[in-house]
């Protein structure tokens, strides 16, 4: 099969070369998608130019209607939307079926309901009022990841076109279907052509064509730092406006007063859902002291519990990783962390999953102890079902380990004491932090990280005001 671009209707590629996408469960090539180049983004770009005119025009009301309309349309197919989710990541059928769809769909809803209850400024003076309205900016650019497909593009697509922008988003080569599937949908139900392209292809080609094309005016990035500055780069030199989402090393930080057994599960599923490749994924596990060998213990048997499977079986709980080149780069810290005395406490290996799996991108998931709390697999991003547990003495000493990487991104904190809760929360270099809970989200909130995990924030408002350029009117009273 042949996954083509969506550039007002579904094309090849100019240049007529495709790439294998691969199945990482079980190494089959699935589709071949095109292998895009400037030409393929110009003509995109060109199209989504034309469309603003007429999108910016809709109110609204009506945009919002649309967003409605996207929602049902994959809440309808959302059992072939998890399926193409499930196929092109490795992850749980479950997980798609649950989380990735669902969000996606509530993320259109959201934001056409946010815009429905929204206020503009008006600020009075004694001889002048002014009010401030916020305009589309434009043609804007989406760049997103494999970890989390559809839920990160419609993330950005919802309130980029809900403020009146039209888009050309270039998922990751890896995951590319379910962009297709929503490109069709969107051509579907919106009433104006072209407002939605989807260009397929390498970063470096075609994700590095969007941000360097001069009428893309916005580009909203989600990916790895080291992208992100390349991105950032280019586009800050064309003063776009720039939204960075980029990787983390997040902590989380259990004291000897947490409710032990709900504690334990939680860090585990912080650590490992989606095969610990979330970038909030708490994969630097502080314990207290007093309760380190009984919390770790009690940690190792969870995660050994965590069935590791077919993706498509309902009892799976984590899938395989996104390829095998992925796996090869999460193995390479294991084994730093085993050159660097690190003991395994569990995982490490590739589990094998059967007939027809053999080829997949397995690997269990991994606890690591008594590693340097500066060493390499301990501040840098892993990516993958990949924890490590230091312990701690004191507060003073947790805060210090958490904040000594170059992330700032996430933590968790785990303690009965609420008011040792808000001091340590707000002593964490974090974006966002959550207490007793992990992955806890309310899509009012702002979302994004400090350091080298972004700039800007998305999410609610934030995310309204980021799409669009506000302009503010002052009216003498004469
Ligand atoms: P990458 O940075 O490798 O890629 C992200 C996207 O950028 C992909 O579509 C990629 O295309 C594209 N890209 C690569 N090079 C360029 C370039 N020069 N110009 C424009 N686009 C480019 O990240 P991964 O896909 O490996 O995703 C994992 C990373 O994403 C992790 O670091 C994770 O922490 C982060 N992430 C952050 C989140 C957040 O909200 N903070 C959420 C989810 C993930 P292609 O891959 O096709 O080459």
């Amino acid at each position: 099969m042949k996954i083509q671009n969506f550039i007002g209707t579904f094309v090849d590629p100019n240049n007529d070369q495709w790439i294998d996408n691969i199945d990482p469960a079980t190494g089959n090539v699935i589709s071949q998608i095109p292998s895009s180049q400037a030409e393929d983004v110009n003509l995109a770009v060109e199209k989504a130019l034309f469309a603003f005119s007429s999108w910016r025009s809709k109110s609204m009301l009506e945009r919002a209607d649309v967003l409605d309309a996207i929602a049902n349309k994959i809440e309808e197919r959302l059992e072939e939307f998890a399926m193409a989710e499930s196929l092109d990541t490795g992850k749980p059928l479950s997980l798609a079926r649950t989380v990735d769809i669902p969000r996606a769909i509530a993320n259109f809803r959201f934001f056409a309901g946010a815009v429905r209850h929204d206020e503009t400024g008006c600020h009075m003076m004694a001889q002048a009022i002014n009010y401030t309205c916020r305009k589309p900016i434009g043609v804007v650019g989406l760049i997103t990841p494999w970890n989390l497909p559809l839920y990160l593009l419609s993330w950005k697509t919802a309130p980029a076109l809900v403020m009146g922008n039209t888009i050309v988003a270039k998922p990751s080569e890896m995951t590319p279907t379910t962009a297709t599937m929503l490109a069709q949908v969107i051509d579907e139900v919106s009433h104006v052509q072209d407002i939605f392209h989807v260009v397929h292809g390498y970063g470096a080609e075609a994700g590095a064509a969007i941000v360097e094309h001069p009428q893309v005016k916005a580009i909203s990035f989600t990916g790895g730092t080291a992208t992100g500055r390349q991105v950032a780069a280019t586009a800050s030199s064309h003063f776009k406006k720039l939204s960075l989402e980029l990787g983390g090393k997040n902590s989380s930080i259990v004291f000897a007063d947490c409710d032990f057994e709900k504690t334990v599960s939680g860090v585990a599923r912080a650590a490992f859902l989606n095969q610990g490749q979330v970038c909030l994924c708490g994969s630097r596990i502080l314990v207290e002291r007093s309760i380190y060998v009984r919390f770790i213990n009690a940690l190792i048997e969870e995660v050994s519990s965590l069935t590791v499977g077919d993706p498509r079986n309902p009892s799976t709980k984590l899938g395989s990783l996104i390829s095998l080149q992925h796996r090869e780069k999460v193995e390479r810290y294991i084994n730093i962390a085993r050159g660097a005395g690190g003991k395994i406490l569990c995982g490490g290996d590739r589990p094998s999953i059967g007939q027809g799996f053999e080829q997949g991108a397995w690997l269990s998931p991994t606890l690591i102890a008594d590693l340097d709390v500066n060493s390499i697999p301990s501040v840098e991003e892993i990516f993958g079902p990949v924890a490590v547990v230091h312990p701690f003495d004191d507060e003073e000493e947790a805060v210090r380990i958490a904040n000594g990487v170059e992330y700032g991104l996430s933590g968790s904190v785990w303690t009965q004491d609420i008011t040792r809760a808000h001091s340590v929360a707000q002593r964490l270099e974090t974006g966002m932090v959550w207490v007793n809970t992990w992955l806890c989200r309310d899509l009012r909130v702002p979302f994004g990280g400090v350091k080298a995990s972004g700039v800007g924030r998305e999410g609610g408002r934030y995310s309204l005001e980021f799409f669009s350029d506000t302009q503010n009117i002052c009216i003498h009273l004469g």
